[in-house]
């Protein structure tokens, strides 16, 4: 056998074994004929990522999946790559010119897309480097970006395609607008915060009074936006305006004379039931406007200060001009009262600046036709999501689709393919370069602005496997099996990409979509770098090993509940490790060097137990990763959580706690008996490393290269190491009742050692009383009992009775006594009992009086009253065991 080392150090195992991984070529997967492949497409990450928690977790259950699906002999594929992440990238690199002093502007386009290319050789990789210190098996070999010249081609394919349909067009719209990023943001790029603000009430002369009126007042959140009111509206059975619709406003500040205009939009019982309407800066208004062919004036730059339509207040910054307005209001006696008000404000989801409804001239995708069929392949079934209930959420998003802003006024990203003719005013769309304008020859100019990343990323399953080329990986590798991602791009991603693939291909990306809990922390708060309230994935690695770090994510992925994470379940992961490390050394030194493999044998009711156990192990890790598997069963597939759960129960209390211990007498027996127990052992723990592998990649790859395996099981890497099957036929209830029984008993005369402070050498006596089958079992494990508690005589007797001075417990039928006669000082005994239940008889009493005190309960802080009542529990346990004990002891 080649040694292992003594402990385990992950730090000198992985990048060896990864290295390895990688020179065999592991992580490719070419097409092999009449196969069903597997795939995943990687959500790809920002080029100006790092890896943060939120990643750890999801490629973290990639893997798992991905290397079960490996193992099980199916092509599998894990498609990897970057997204050039237009916002992210170009805020990357304005920070870097910034330092220099100098603007994008200052560079020019062309130069500063260079920079960004630049910036993703230099930082690109960062994260790709990353996925592989946790051992993520992606096929790095070829690995993609959203703006390499193939997928540029997609891109363009795409957006022509839907301009010839009529489903892309450009309109003046309100949008979104990032006075910081200057671009426009799609409605789901905006994230809402309800704010405290003010309610400001305005009064507007009327420029003739009418019935002896001669203002209307009017409320804002935003007083600023009234420089570009043109008009004001009020609901058209309003009684109280009823005579003023038609009649004209004179706008404060600057006397542009407006309209008072009647509009079923308008609720009346919200403040004085008279709106002011400022048509380029709100979306309702902007509706209202186009009703009654209403002027439509920007008041705000795209940096938000004031433009020239604001008259005196020109140049300001838009709060700086909210000061002055309110403030001439006030002198000019217009300002009739300023409420608090709460109301949601939109922030940019890159920089959180606050975001404004503007007019401009924007790109837009016709959502409604596209999203039919995306509906219906939910439905139907051909796409699952897991846990379910997000399906319902996708429908409710996807029923009320808008339609979506795709053009951003960014440099950086897929410029939009289309060209103005100045001449003749031809917009023309191409995938090729257009030079001259097709109608009249004239000079063209191409659309400034780029499209939303999104829009790239929307193609990821299928541009990256070649499309628009009809090429052998796309007809092979194309649906893709499934997606796993974070719920917070649901609309933003994958709505998107199950669009794009039914319309492009004609078919859905993939059939199942995990999408995963958000990892908080501790306190159950967002994770971010800039509070300080993040968990770096990196530290974690190398505090607990890749190993530690991933088994301990998934020890923590419960179903559809988010995760508090849990630093401590990652320290007993890394204490998992040790113990697999320690207890296939230990298995592995007792192999001595003429052992000859072969395949176990069912010797013993331990041996039946361990592999029934094994064999249900290997059911539930089924279940638990493969989707089709817990399809057929009626299950919900992807139990992260039970699956870790399971794997370390099995290793660590059954197969460790119990099956080695039990094997230590054969080991020592030698001849055939030991070489049994020696095949049983290597079988048992084959079969768990490959089990374990998905979720622990590292370290039973170390170990399993140690195994002695037969021919038959044996290959270059567990990696590639078959999947665990045909396992089924070892299940064996009668044995896992007898094996219950013997746990039973073992823990019940461990209980009474520990209790009496026996020493470990003494041997004890134990008589149990139980007839018929059950007297059978229990015979049948006299030497176990020996073995495992040191059981020197065992009698079983169907009328046996208690024995004065003897311990009482139970096990499964039997009840069992140990008679405590030689091994300890009964009187004695007696009297420290007696002595320990009056104290905690007496302080049990006192804490039971202090916690039915109202007063103590009224004015005590919670985790002191919660601490009491745990420690209250707790006497009375150790009351009920002196009691207990008090009896054993009794004559
Ligand atoms: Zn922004
Ligand atoms: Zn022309």
């Amino acid at each position: 056998m080649s040694e292992m080392s003594k402990a385990y150090e992950p730090e000198s195992v992985e990048g060896a074994i990864f290295a390895s991984w990688t020179e065999a070529g592991y992580f490719g997967q070419s097409i092999v004929p009449g196969e069903t492949p597997f795939t995943i497409v990687i959500p790809p990450p920002n080029v100006t990522g790092s890896l943060h928690m939120g990643h750890a977790l999801n490629n973290t259950i990639q893997d798992v999946v991905i290397r079960r699906s490996r193992m099980t002999g199916r092509p599998t594929r894990w498609v990897i790559g970057t997204d050039h992440a237009g916002i992210a990238t170009q805020n990357k690199v304005e920070q870097k010119l910034a330092a220099e002093g100098l603007s994008r502007h200052d560079v020019g386009r062309e130069r500063f897309i260079e920079l960004c290319w630049e910036w993703r050789a230099e930082h690109g990789s960062t994260i790709i480097s990353q996925l592989k210190a946790m051992g993520c098996s992606c096929d790095y070999a070829d690995e993609h970006f959203t703006m390499d010249e193939p997928y540029q081609r997609a891109v363009k394919r795409v957006f022509v395609q839907l301009f010839n349909e009529g489903l892309i067009y450009r309109g003046k719209r309100i949008i979104n607008w990032c006075p910081r990023c200057t671009t426009a943001l799609s409605d789901i790029e905006v994230e809402h915060e309800e704010l405290d603000g003010h309610l400001w009430h305005i009064r507007y002369p009327l420029k003739e009074a009418v019935g002896g009126r001669d203002h209307v007042i009017v409320a804002t959140t935003r007083p600023e936006t009234m420089l570009g009111d043109t008009c004001v509206a009020v609901h058209p059975e309003d009684e109280r305006y009823r005579d003023l619709v038609g009649a004209t406003v004179v706008l404060p500040l600057l006397g542009r004379e407006i309209p008072i205009v009647a509009d079923e939009y308008v609720d009346p019982a919200f403040g004085t039931g008279a709106v002011k309407v400022t048509p380029a800066h709100d979306p309702n208004d902007f509706e209202i406007g186009e009703r009654h062919d209403c002027a439509k004036i920007n008041v705000l730059a795209a940096d938000a200060s004031i433009t020239a339509e604001g008259g005196p207040y020109e140049g300001l910054d838009r709060y700086d001009a909210r000061k002055r307005v309110i403030a001439d209001l006030e002198t000019a006696g217009l300002l009739v009262k300023v409420d608090d008000h709460v109301h949601s404000v939109g922030h940019c989801y890159r920089c959180h600046t606050v975001v404004e409804p503007w007019l401009s001239d924007q790109w837009f995708v016709d959502m409604k036709p596209i999203a039919a069929p995306a509906i219906e392949c939910v439905r139907d079934g051909r796409v699952s999501f897991h846990p379910e209930r997000w399906a319902n959420v996708y429908f409710h998003w996807m029923e009320n689709i808008r339609d979506w802003c795709v053009s951003r006024q960014l440099w950086w990203g897929h410029q939009i393919p289309v060209y103005y003719c100045d001449a003749c005013g031809e917009m023309t769309a191409s995938e090729t370069d257009v030079t001259a304008c097709p109608k009249c020859g004239g000079a063209v100019r191409q659309d400034p602005d780029v499209l939303d990343t999104w829009f790239s990323s929307a193609l990821w399953p299928f541009a990256t496997l070649g499309w628009p080329d009809e090429t052998p990986e796309l007809e092979y590798f194309y649906p893709t099996s499934v997606l796993s991602t974070a719920r917070d791009i649901l609309f933003l991603w994958v709505a998107r990409m199950i669009m794009q693939g039914l319309k492009f291909v004609g078919d859905i990306p993939y059939s199942d979509v995990i999408i995963h809990p958000t990892v908080f922390n501790a306190e159950g708060k967002r994770m971010s770098k800039s509070l300080g309230t993040g968990v770096d994935p990196l530290d974690l690695m190398e505090h607990y090993g890749a190993d530690g770090m991933r088994f301990g994510l998934m020890l923590q992925t419960t179903g559809s509940q988010d995760i508090k994470f849990a630093e401590e379940k990652l320290a007993s992961s890394r204490n998992f490790a040790n113990k697999i490390w320690n207890a296939s050394r230990f298995v592995l030194m007792n192999i001595g060097e003429g052992y000859v493999p072969g395949p176990p044998k069912a010797e013993t009711v331990a041996d039946r137990w361990i592999l029934s156990r094994l064999s249900e192990l290997a059911e539930t890790v089924d279940l638990g990763l493969d989707p089709d598997i817990a399809r057929a069963a009626g299950t919900d597939a992807f139990q992260f959580g039970e699956v870790a759960r399971s794997l370390y129960d099995f290793f660590w209390n059954e197969f460790c706690d119990w099956y080695i211990e039990l094997s230590k007498g054969r080991l020592a027996a030698g001849g055939e008996t030991a070489l049994t127990a020696q095949r049983n052992l290597v079988f048992v723990l084959d079969r768990a490393l490959r089990l374990l592998h998905p979720m622990m990649p590292f370290i039973t790859e170390a170990i399993w290269r140690n195994l002695p395996l037969s021919a038959e099981d044996a290959a270059d890497s567990l990696m590639i190491a078959a999947w665990p099957t045909g396992l089924a036929g070892y299940r064996d209830e009668d044995a896992e009742a007898s094996m219950r029984v013997l746990q039973e008993l073992v823990t019940e005369v461990r209980a009474v050692r520990a209790r009496y402070a026996v020493p470990p050498k003494a041997q004890v006596s134990v008589i149990v009383r139980a007839a018929g089958a059950d007297a059978m079992l229990v015979e049948s494990q006299r030497h176990y009992l020996h073995e495992l508690a040191g059981v020197e005589n065992l009698t079983i007797d169907a009328a046996a009775v208690k024995p004065p001075h003897a311990a009482v417990g139970v096990a499964g039928g039997a009840e069992i006594f140990v008679p405590l006669e030689g091994l300890v000082d009964i009187a004695a005994e007696r009297e420290r009992a007696k002595k320990d239940l009056d104290r905690a008889a007496t302080d049990l009493d006192r804490l039971t009086k202090k916690l039915s005190n109202e007063g103590f309960l009224a004015k005590a802080a919670p985790d002191v009253i919660d601490k009491d009542r745990a420690k209250a529990t707790e006497l009375a346990a150790q009351v009920a065991k002196l009691t207990e004990q008090i009896a054993d002891l009794a004559d």
